[in-house]
Parts: structure tokens; sequence; C-alpha cells
């Protein structure tokens, strides 16, 4: 009998899930395993979700957040303030403030460079909001863009760089693979011949807990290309942000 339980434990792991009882989560995951594709807090899974299925997994959420506020000993039938609470709260990962996770993302057109442009271009300070992936705790700082066109450079509108930024921080993130994510993601669309993103941010995980430092910020940034090279050019970036120290 012992035998044969190895088996049967890998059928069920490859066998996709067909019945109805099966939770949203478990038929997603199972995709993207078959995919073999990753799916940590800060990976876009939108490519595994089928239309509708979403609200779905909001379902699912909201039960089992019912469940953590159950075992936080809540009394959420009496308290009029929490009746609702599980219900906003799994939404509110999903559809808000994680939405990056599980959603295409935006539509950007990129045009050929036809002016040539080949001087530097920085956008910013774009706010950007996220959480971080250890305490699911608000990040909230601003980001700057900085882009040394070439010729075959795609251009994008100002405000796209807002909305890729939005996208790629709209998941429970780590500062320093946000700007990674980021950084490869208009390399990607655009190639430009450098490029340079500095981030600043309060972390509430600092600020509401733990040390409880209100103040304390963290900086970090990326270099590709030319600003890898050119000490200068990266100088010029830095000096054009007015970053309030
Ligand atoms: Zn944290």
């Amino acid at each position: 009998m012992s035998k044969n339980a190895p088996e049967a434990i890998t059928a069920l792991e490859v066998t996709p899930s067909q019945d109805h009882g099966t939770p949203m989560s478990v038929k997603i995951r199972e995709r993207i395993l078959a995919a073999r594709k990753r799916y940590h807090a800060n990976d876009n899974i939108a490519d595994f979700i089928q239309p509708g299925e979403l609200d779905l997994l909001l379902d699912e959420v909201t039960e089992k957040m019912k469940g953590v506020l159950e075992s936080m000993v809540i009394d959420t039938e009496n308290d009029h303030n929490t009746q609702n609470t599980a219900r906003r709260v799994a939404k509110m990962y999903l559809k808000e403030v994680f939405k990056g996770r599980y959603v295409e993302g935006p539509e950007i057109t990129e045009f050929p460079n036809a002016e040539h442009l080949n001087e530097l271009m920085i956008v910013g300070p774009i706010t950007v909001r996220s959480a971080c992936s250890h305490h699911l705790c608000p990040v909230i700082g601003k980001i700057w863009i900085g882009v040394l066109p070439n010729e075959h450079t795609n251009v994008i509108g100002l405000s796209k760089y807002a909305r890729l930024a939005e996208w790629i921080m709209g998941r429970p993130q780590i500062q320093e693979e946000a700007v990674v994510q980021l950084a490869d993601l208009i390399q990607r669309k655009t190639q430009p011949d450098g490029l340079a993103i500095v981030m600043e941010a309060s972390h509430f995980c600092m600020g509401w807990r733990g040390v409880k430092d209100m103040d304390s910020k963290m900086i970090n940034s990326v270099m590709r290309g030319v600003f890898l090279k050119d000490i200068n050019l990266r100088r010029e970036f830095l000096a054009l942000i007015p970053r309030k120290a």
C-alpha cells in the first residue's frame, strides 16, 4: 500500500482540477506550474487568469480574510465597522494596490524617434505606491527616470512612464527589485542607449511598526547602458534630479 502512495500524490499534482469545488487559486496555480513560470509576490500572473476568474478569486480571498478576522477574535457579526472589512480588504488587494499582479500591462504605443532625439531626458518625479513583500505595508515615494535615446530608440509619451511604473509597483515589492523590473520593462519597450532610474521611498513598515522611524527613506538606483560607462552623464542626471535631502 505504501508503495503506491507516492504515485498517487504525483498524479494529483499533475492532473488539472476540473472539479467545480476547486478553489480558483488552485486552478490558476496549476496553470502557472504547467507553464513552469514563477509566481512570486512581484510577478505578474495575468496570462494565467481567464476573463471572470478574478472575481472568483476575489470571493476566495474574501472568505480567507474573514477567517483572518475570526482568528484575530474580531466580532465581524456585531461590529458594524468590520462587517464588510474582509470584502474591502480582498478588493483592495486584488483590484487596487496589487492590481499589477493580476492585470495585463498597460497598452503603450511606441513611436519611432522621428526627431532623432539624442539628449538626456528626465521624467519625474513620478509618485509611486507599492507595499513591501515582507509586511504588506505601504511603500510610497517618487521615482525619476533618465533616458538617453538614440535614433533607433522608440519614443513613448511622458505619461506612459507613470503607467508602466504604476503597473510594476502595484505588487508586493522589494524596492531594489521594483526598480530593476521597471528598468527591464522600459529597456525592452524603448531600447535607449542609456537608462537610469532613481527611487526614493518611505517604508511604512519602518514608520508604523519596527523601529518606528517616520523620517527614514530608502533611495536606490539602477543604471543601464551609457549611464554605467559615462560618469559625466551619470553626474548630470543625478544633479538634475531635484531631490529634497
Ligand atoms: Zn516591510
